[in-house]
């Protein structure tokens, strides 16, 4: 099933990048395991996928840990996508490759202080809230320019452009309506002299849309492993 889901995607992404009239490798899947055991990722990564998603610390911690023991030939890419305790940032720096969810300047400086020495710098894109007004994930759009500035010129991260989860809507146009905003604001940093190249937004109900709207990564979570059993709580949401 995993083959095929597989290949559904890869022709949903093919399709929408001839729409948009873009070249297909201009979009990469971050392949979103969260809920999802170490079995499918070194299933999906024998398939060609190496860059992975993950929202909960914890559960992300022991996989990385599983899929490095079980596959140590195999570099997989971590990316951490879900909401940042403060109290919880040290174990990011270390472990992971993205973070996509910094969303204000205090997550920003202890990821980067905690960032070991040996390694590159942690890839980042700042969160924005588009869209969703409910959501306290992401910051403020009129706050994205002056947190990209900080991420910037801090030595242990390496500020990669923008992330955001706009509200789920049904309607194709309005989908890329709120994706059209966080492309504005990608421009918008770009104009400020900031070197981006990374619009993260789009997933298995709205990937077509975001690309559309110029997403270099798309997120996948369902349409690739399939419905995930229902969250026990997100103890990330709360600082
Ligand atoms: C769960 C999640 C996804 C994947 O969502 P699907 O609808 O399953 O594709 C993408 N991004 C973030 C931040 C997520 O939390």
């Amino acid at each position: 099933m995993l083959e095929q889901n597989c290949q559904a995607l890869a022709q949903r992404i093919d399709a929408a990048c001839r729409a948009a009239g873009r070249s297909r490798d201009e979009v990469s899947l971050l392949a979103v395991s969260k809920t999802f055991p170490a079995d499918r990722v070194l299933a999906l990564a024998a398939l060609g996928q190496r860059r992975f998603g993950e929202n909960y610390l914890q559960e992300a911690l022991d996989k990385i840990a599983e899929c490095a023991a079980r596959a140590p030939d195999v570099p997989l890419e971590w990316h951490f996508i879900g909401p940042i305790q403060s109290n919880k940032t040290r174990p990011i720096a270390e472990h992971f490759d993205w973070v996509h969810s910094v969303d204000r300047e205090r997550i920003a400086r202890r990821l980067s202080e905690q960032r070991p020495a040996e390694m590159a710098p942690l890839q980042v894109c700042i969160q924005v809230n588009i869209g969703d007004e409910d959501s306290k994930s992401g910051c403020k759009p009129d706050q994205a320019v002056a947190l990209a500035r900080l991420v910037a010129g801090l030595p242990g991260l390496h500020l990669r452009g923008l992330m955001a989860i706009p509200r789920p809507l049904t309607d194709p146009l309005a989908q890329q309506a709120q994706f059209a905003q966080v492309r504005g604001l990608l421009t918008q940093l770009s104009s400020d002299g900031l070197a981006v190249d990374v619009l993260s937004m789009g997933m298995s109900d709205d990937l077509e849309a975001a690309i559309a709207q110029g997403a270099t990564i798309v997120r996948v979570g369902s349409a690739l492993f399939g419905r995930r059993p229902a969250p026990v709580s997100d103890p990330g949401a709360v600082e």
